[in-house]
Protein backbone atom coordinates (compact mmCIF):
# COMPACT_ATOMS: atom_id res chain seq x y z
CA UNK A 1 0.00 0.00 0.00
CA UNK A 2 1.62 3.02 -1.12
CA UNK A 3 0.88 6.54 -0.26
CA UNK A 4 0.65 7.24 -4.26
CA UNK A 5 -2.25 5.14 -4.57
CA UNK A 6 -4.32 7.39 -2.38
CA UNK A 7 -2.84 10.65 -4.14
CA UNK A 8 -3.04 9.68 -7.55
CA UNK A 9 -5.42 8.24 -10.24
CA UNK A 10 -9.40 8.13 -10.78
CA UNK A 11 -11.22 9.27 -7.79
CA UNK A 12 -13.01 5.82 -7.69
CA UNK A 13 -9.72 4.37 -7.58
CA UNK A 14 -8.44 6.73 -5.04
CA UNK A 15 -11.32 6.08 -2.52
CA UNK A 16 -10.50 1.99 -2.78
CA UNK A 17 -7.13 2.58 -2.61
CA UNK A 18 -8.26 4.95 0.94
CA UNK A 19 -10.74 2.45 2.33
CA UNK A 20 -7.89 -0.48 1.70
CA UNK A 21 -5.12 2.04 3.88
CA UNK A 22 -7.68 2.34 6.65
CA UNK A 23 -8.32 -1.43 6.93
CA UNK A 24 -4.70 -1.44 7.02
CA UNK A 25 -5.07 0.76 10.15
CA UNK A 26 -7.63 -0.82 11.78
CA UNK A 27 -5.95 -4.24 11.33
CA UNK A 28 -4.27 -5.45 14.94
CA UNK A 29 -1.78 -7.84 12.94
CA UNK A 30 2.19 -6.61 13.60
CA UNK A 31 2.66 -6.73 9.81
CA UNK A 32 -0.10 -4.78 9.37
CA UNK A 33 0.70 -2.38 12.17
CA UNK A 34 4.28 -1.68 10.95
CA UNK A 35 3.07 -1.19 7.45
CA UNK A 36 -0.03 1.51 7.95
CA UNK A 37 2.73 3.37 10.29
CA UNK A 38 5.09 3.54 7.45
CA UNK A 39 1.92 4.99 5.35
CA UNK A 40 1.36 7.21 8.13
CA UNK A 41 4.86 8.53 8.21
CA UNK A 42 4.83 9.11 4.37
CA UNK A 43 1.04 10.72 4.73
CA UNK A 44 1.67 12.90 7.68
CA UNK A 45 3.61 15.68 5.27
CA UNK A 46 0.34 15.80 3.15
CA UNK A 47 -2.10 16.39 6.31
CA UNK A 48 -3.38 18.61 8.01
CA UNK A 49 -5.12 21.12 5.37
CA UNK A 50 -8.67 19.87 5.97
CA UNK A 51 -11.07 21.58 7.81
CA UNK A 52 -11.89 19.14 10.33
CA UNK A 53 -15.64 19.56 11.88
CA UNK A 54 -17.01 17.60 14.33
CA UNK A 55 -20.95 16.74 14.91
CA UNK A 56 -22.98 15.14 17.51
CA UNK A 57 -26.14 15.17 19.08
CA UNK A 58 -28.84 12.79 20.19
CA UNK A 59 -30.27 9.71 17.80
CA UNK A 60 -33.11 10.98 15.92
CA UNK A 61 -31.67 14.52 16.22
CA UNK A 62 -30.97 14.65 12.46
CA UNK A 63 -27.21 13.56 12.43
CA UNK A 64 -26.62 11.79 8.88
CA UNK A 65 -29.31 13.96 7.25
CA UNK A 66 -27.49 16.91 8.39
CA UNK A 67 -24.30 15.16 7.27
CA UNK A 68 -26.13 14.88 3.98
CA UNK A 69 -27.13 18.00 3.37
CA UNK A 70 -23.83 19.65 4.05
CA UNK A 71 -21.97 17.33 1.98
CA UNK A 72 -23.82 18.34 -0.90
CA UNK A 73 -23.34 21.38 -0.02
CA UNK A 74 -19.52 21.27 0.14
CA UNK A 75 -19.40 18.89 -2.82
CA UNK A 76 -21.75 21.32 -4.85
CA UNK A 77 -19.03 24.06 -4.10
CA UNK A 78 -16.13 21.55 -5.66
CA UNK A 79 -14.40 20.34 -2.68
CA UNK A 80 -13.81 16.93 -1.50
CA UNK A 81 -15.65 15.96 1.21
CA UNK A 82 -14.67 12.90 3.92
CA UNK A 83 -17.33 11.91 6.55
CA UNK A 84 -16.24 9.56 9.23
CA UNK A 85 -18.74 8.04 11.87
CA UNK A 86 -17.61 7.45 15.53
CA UNK A 87 -19.67 4.97 17.02
CA UNK A 88 -19.38 4.24 20.50
CA UNK A 89 -22.41 1.77 20.38
CA UNK A 90 -21.18 -1.12 18.23
CA UNK A 91 -18.43 -2.01 21.06
CA UNK A 92 -21.70 -1.98 23.92
CA UNK A 93 -24.53 -3.77 21.97
CA UNK A 94 -22.04 -5.77 19.23
CA UNK A 95 -24.77 -3.73 16.84
CA UNK A 96 -24.24 -0.32 15.67
CA UNK A 97 -26.69 3.06 16.17
CA UNK A 98 -24.73 4.98 13.16
CA UNK A 99 -23.96 1.78 10.87
CA UNK A 100 -26.96 0.08 10.19
CA UNK A 101 -28.89 2.43 8.76
CA UNK A 102 -28.57 2.95 5.07
CA UNK A 103 -27.55 6.67 5.24
CA UNK A 104 -26.47 9.13 2.83
CA UNK A 105 -27.66 7.59 0.05
CA UNK A 106 -27.04 10.59 -2.22
CA UNK A 107 -23.79 11.44 -0.99
CA UNK A 108 -22.07 8.39 -1.04
CA UNK A 109 -22.99 8.50 -4.72
CA UNK A 110 -20.72 11.84 -5.51
CA UNK A 111 -17.18 10.71 -6.45
CA UNK A 112 -15.77 13.77 -4.22
CA UNK A 113 -17.07 12.10 -1.06
CA UNK A 114 -16.12 9.55 1.20
CA UNK A 115 -17.97 7.58 3.86
CA UNK A 116 -16.70 5.65 6.03
CA UNK A 117 -18.24 4.00 9.39
CA UNK A 118 -15.86 3.56 12.07
CA UNK A 119 -16.15 0.56 14.29
CA UNK A 120 -15.15 1.13 17.84
CA UNK A 121 -13.40 -1.42 19.33
CA UNK A 122 -14.43 -2.38 23.31
CA UNK A 123 -12.73 0.57 25.70
CA UNK A 124 -13.33 4.97 25.54
CA UNK A 125 -10.33 4.75 23.77
CA UNK A 126 -11.73 2.98 20.96
CA UNK A 127 -14.24 5.26 20.35
CA UNK A 128 -11.81 7.21 18.93
CA UNK A 129 -10.20 4.01 17.86
CA UNK A 130 -8.18 4.97 14.40
CA UNK A 131 -9.82 8.22 13.84
CA UNK A 132 -7.63 10.78 14.17
CA UNK A 133 -4.96 8.57 11.70
CA UNK A 134 -8.27 7.95 9.31
CA UNK A 135 -8.35 11.63 9.45
CA UNK A 136 -4.33 11.95 8.37
CA UNK A 137 -5.04 9.53 5.47
CA UNK A 138 -8.20 10.98 4.41
CA UNK A 139 -6.47 14.82 4.05
CA UNK A 140 -3.36 13.47 2.50
CA UNK A 141 -5.74 11.58 -0.33
CA UNK A 142 -6.54 15.06 -0.78
CA UNK A 143 -9.92 15.54 1.41
CA UNK A 144 -10.08 19.66 1.81
CA UNK A 145 -13.45 18.81 4.68
CA UNK A 146 -13.42 15.98 7.04
CA UNK A 147 -16.67 15.32 8.89
CA UNK A 148 -16.03 12.81 12.58
CA UNK A 149 -20.06 12.12 13.61
CA UNK A 150 -20.82 10.81 16.51
CA UNK A 151 -23.49 9.67 18.65
CA UNK A 152 -24.70 11.67 21.62
CA UNK A 153 -24.54 9.21 24.29
CA UNK A 154 -21.92 10.22 26.76
CA UNK A 155 -17.79 10.34 26.36
CA UNK A 156 -17.56 10.41 22.59
CA UNK A 157 -18.47 13.85 22.35
CA UNK A 158 -15.69 14.23 24.49
CA UNK A 159 -13.05 12.52 21.76
CA UNK A 160 -14.87 14.04 19.00
CA UNK A 161 -14.20 17.34 20.29
CA UNK A 162 -11.00 16.57 21.10
CA UNK A 163 -9.96 16.04 17.21
CA UNK A 164 -11.54 18.59 15.55
CA UNK A 165 -11.12 22.65 14.69
CA UNK A 166 -14.72 22.93 15.38
CA UNK A 167 -17.22 20.75 16.92
CA UNK A 168 -21.13 20.98 16.39
CA UNK A 169 -24.06 20.31 18.02
CA UNK A 170 -27.14 19.44 16.70
CA UNK A 171 -30.14 20.32 19.11
CA UNK A 172 -33.95 19.58 18.59
CA UNK A 173 -36.23 22.26 18.70
CA UNK A 174 -37.05 21.20 22.04
CA UNK A 175 -36.08 23.21 25.21
CA UNK A 176 -35.91 20.26 27.22
CA UNK A 177 -33.61 18.58 25.39
CA UNK A 178 -31.48 22.37 25.56
CA UNK A 179 -31.19 22.07 29.10
CA UNK A 180 -30.44 18.04 29.69
CA UNK A 181 -27.19 19.09 26.79
CA UNK A 182 -26.11 21.83 29.32
CA UNK A 183 -26.50 20.17 32.49
CA UNK A 184 -23.89 17.38 31.16
CA UNK A 185 -21.48 20.13 30.13
CA UNK A 186 -21.78 18.83 26.39
CA UNK A 187 -22.58 22.39 25.36
CA UNK A 188 -19.09 23.52 26.73
CA UNK A 189 -17.88 21.02 24.02
CA UNK A 190 -19.75 23.16 21.32
CA UNK A 191 -18.28 25.44 18.74
CA UNK A 192 -21.22 25.76 17.18
CA UNK A 193 -24.87 24.92 17.90
CA UNK A 194 -27.55 23.66 15.42
CA UNK A 195 -30.94 24.00 15.51
CA UNK A 196 -32.06 21.15 13.50
CA UNK A 197 -35.75 20.05 12.41
CA UNK A 198 -36.64 23.99 12.38
CA UNK A 199 -38.99 23.27 9.40
CA UNK A 200 -41.22 21.74 11.56
CA UNK A 201 -42.00 24.34 13.72
CA UNK A 202 -40.13 27.22 12.74
CA UNK A 203 -41.55 29.18 16.08
CA UNK A 204 -40.48 26.48 18.66
CA UNK A 205 -36.72 26.70 16.95
CA UNK A 206 -36.59 30.37 17.38
CA UNK A 207 -37.62 30.37 21.31
CA UNK A 208 -35.05 26.93 21.32
CA UNK A 209 -32.67 29.07 19.95
CA UNK A 210 -33.41 32.18 22.49
CA UNK A 211 -33.41 30.13 25.35
CA UNK A 212 -29.58 28.68 24.47
CA UNK A 213 -28.03 31.55 23.76
CA UNK A 214 -29.60 32.65 27.36
CA UNK A 215 -28.31 29.87 29.06
CA UNK A 216 -25.17 30.04 27.26
CA UNK A 217 -24.53 33.86 28.56
CA UNK A 218 -25.69 32.41 32.32
CA UNK A 219 -23.35 29.91 32.64
CA UNK A 220 -20.64 31.67 30.95
CA UNK A 221 -20.69 34.99 32.53
CA UNK A 222 -17.16 35.20 33.52
CA UNK A 223 -16.39 34.88 29.74
CA UNK A 224 -18.64 37.19 28.40
CA UNK A 225 -19.99 37.24 25.23
CA UNK A 226 -16.64 36.48 23.27
CA UNK A 227 -15.99 32.64 23.32
CA UNK A 228 -19.59 31.59 23.04
CA UNK A 229 -20.43 29.35 20.32
CA UNK A 230 -22.85 30.59 17.37
CA UNK A 231 -25.92 29.23 17.68
CA UNK A 232 -28.24 28.39 14.29
CA UNK A 233 -31.03 26.90 13.20
CA UNK A 234 -32.24 25.46 10.09
CA UNK A 235 -33.50 22.06 8.26
CA UNK A 236 -31.41 19.34 7.15
CA UNK A 237 -34.02 18.62 4.98
CA UNK A 238 -35.01 21.47 3.41
CA UNK A 239 -31.51 22.33 3.42
CA UNK A 240 -32.06 25.51 5.18
CA UNK A 241 -29.41 26.87 7.31
CA UNK A 242 -26.78 24.70 5.98
CA UNK A 243 -24.65 27.28 4.06
CA UNK A 244 -24.96 29.50 6.69
CA UNK A 245 -23.57 26.64 8.88
CA UNK A 246 -20.76 26.18 7.05
CA UNK A 247 -19.79 30.11 7.34
CA UNK A 248 -19.93 29.57 10.54
CA UNK A 249 -17.33 27.22 10.74
CA UNK A 250 -15.28 29.76 8.79
CA UNK A 251 -15.69 32.71 10.76
CA UNK A 252 -14.89 30.28 13.94
CA UNK A 253 -11.66 29.06 12.00
CA UNK A 254 -11.01 32.56 11.04
CA UNK A 255 -11.59 33.94 14.81
CA UNK A 256 -9.62 31.08 16.66
CA UNK A 257 -7.14 31.37 14.01
CA UNK A 258 -6.67 35.58 14.62
CA UNK A 259 -6.64 34.65 18.12
CA UNK A 260 -3.64 32.27 17.62
CA UNK A 261 -5.81 29.21 18.94
CA UNK A 262 -5.88 27.40 15.93
CA UNK A 263 -2.22 26.16 16.06
CA UNK A 264 -2.44 25.50 19.85
CA UNK A 265 -5.63 23.62 19.71
CA UNK A 266 -4.23 21.48 16.73
CA UNK A 267 -0.66 21.05 18.82
CA UNK A 268 -2.44 19.85 22.07
CA UNK A 269 -4.63 17.90 20.28
CA UNK A 270 -1.70 16.02 18.60
CA UNK A 271 -0.07 15.94 22.23
CA UNK A 272 -3.35 13.76 22.70
CA UNK A 273 -2.89 11.85 20.47
CA UNK A 274 0.79 10.49 21.68
CA UNK A 275 -0.58 10.12 25.12
CA UNK A 276 -3.72 7.57 23.68
CA UNK A 277 -1.73 5.53 21.63
CA UNK A 278 0.51 5.07 24.49
CA UNK A 279 -1.80 4.35 27.07
CA UNK A 280 -3.46 1.82 24.91
CA UNK A 281 -0.24 0.09 24.33
CA UNK A 282 0.31 -0.25 27.80
CA UNK A 283 -2.37 -1.42 28.57
CA UNK A 284 -2.38 -4.10 26.16
CA UNK A 285 0.94 -4.76 26.95
CA UNK A 286 0.08 -5.43 30.54
CA UNK A 287 -3.25 -7.50 29.80
CA UNK A 288 -1.32 -9.47 27.41
CA UNK A 289 1.58 -9.68 29.76
CA UNK A 290 1.96 -13.40 30.75
CA UNK A 291 2.57 -13.19 34.61
CA UNK A 292 -0.12 -10.32 34.77
CA UNK A 293 -2.59 -12.54 33.11
CA UNK A 294 -1.64 -15.78 35.18
CA UNK A 295 -2.08 -14.22 38.37
CA UNK A 296 -4.85 -11.09 37.45
CA UNK A 297 -8.18 -13.71 38.40
CA UNK A 298 -6.72 -14.55 41.55
CA UNK A 299 -5.74 -11.70 42.59
CA UNK A 300 -9.67 -10.34 41.92
CA UNK A 301 -11.06 -12.70 43.60
CA UNK A 302 -9.06 -11.73 46.94
CA UNK A 303 -9.77 -7.86 46.44
CA UNK A 304 -13.37 -9.32 45.71
CA UNK A 305 -13.14 -11.15 49.13
CA UNK A 306 -11.89 -8.11 51.15
CA UNK A 307 -8.67 -10.10 51.34
CA UNK A 308 -6.59 -7.91 49.33
CA UNK A 309 -6.46 -3.87 49.52
CA UNK A 310 -7.81 -3.10 45.48
CA UNK A 311 -4.16 -0.65 45.71
CA UNK A 312 -1.79 -3.70 46.72
CA UNK A 313 -2.93 -6.22 44.05
CA UNK A 314 -2.17 -3.52 41.51
CA UNK A 315 1.03 -3.04 42.72
CA UNK A 316 1.34 -6.95 42.53
CA UNK A 317 0.79 -7.05 38.85
CA UNK A 318 2.72 -4.14 38.59
CA UNK A 319 5.86 -5.51 39.67
CA UNK A 320 5.31 -8.41 37.84
CA UNK A 321 4.99 -6.56 34.51
CA UNK A 322 8.09 -4.40 35.51
CA UNK A 323 9.86 -7.54 36.27
CA UNK A 324 10.92 -5.99 40.03
CA UNK A 325 11.32 -8.25 42.13
CA UNK A 326 9.60 -8.00 45.74
CA UNK A 327 10.96 -8.74 48.94
CA UNK A 328 9.66 -10.85 51.50
P1 LIG B 1 -29.61 10.70 13.38
O1 LIG B 1 -30.04 9.51 14.17
O2 LIG B 1 -29.26 11.84 14.27
O3 LIG B 1 -28.54 10.40 12.37
O4 LIG B 1 -30.92 11.20 12.57
P2 LIG B 1 -31.36 10.95 11.05
O5 LIG B 1 -30.59 11.82 10.13
O6 LIG B 1 -31.40 9.50 10.77
O7 LIG B 1 -32.83 11.55 11.11
C1 LIG B 1 -33.84 11.00 11.94
C2 LIG B 1 -35.19 11.30 11.29
O8 LIG B 1 -35.44 12.69 11.31
C3 LIG B 1 -35.28 10.87 9.84
O9 LIG B 1 -36.56 10.36 9.62
C4 LIG B 1 -35.05 12.15 9.07
O10 LIG B 1 -35.69 12.14 7.81
C5 LIG B 1 -35.68 13.17 9.99
N1 LIG B 1 -35.05 14.51 9.86
C6 LIG B 1 -33.73 14.80 9.94
N2 LIG B 1 -33.52 16.12 9.80
C7 LIG B 1 -34.74 16.68 9.64
C8 LIG B 1 -35.19 18.03 9.44
O11 LIG B 1 -34.42 18.99 9.41
N3 LIG B 1 -36.53 18.21 9.33
C9 LIG B 1 -37.42 17.19 9.38
N4 LIG B 1 -38.71 17.47 9.23
N5 LIG B 1 -37.04 15.92 9.56
C10 LIG B 1 -35.72 15.66 9.69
Amino acid sequence: MSLQALREGQPAQRRRALAKAITLLESSRPEHRAQADALLTAALPFSGGAVRVGLSGVPGVGKSSFVESLGLHLVGQGLKVAVLAVDPSSSVSGGSILGDKTRMEKLAIEPNAFIRPSPSRGTLGGVASHTREVMRLCEAAGFDVVLVETVGVGQSEVAVAGMTDCFALLQLPNAGDDLQALKKGVMELADLIFINKADLDPKAAMRARAQIVSSLRLHNQAHGAQGLPEVLQGSAVSGEGVAEFWAAVHRHKTQQGQAGQFDARRHAQDLEWLQERIEEGLHQAFATHPAVAAQWPQLKDEVHAGRLAASTAARTLLNEFLGVKTHG
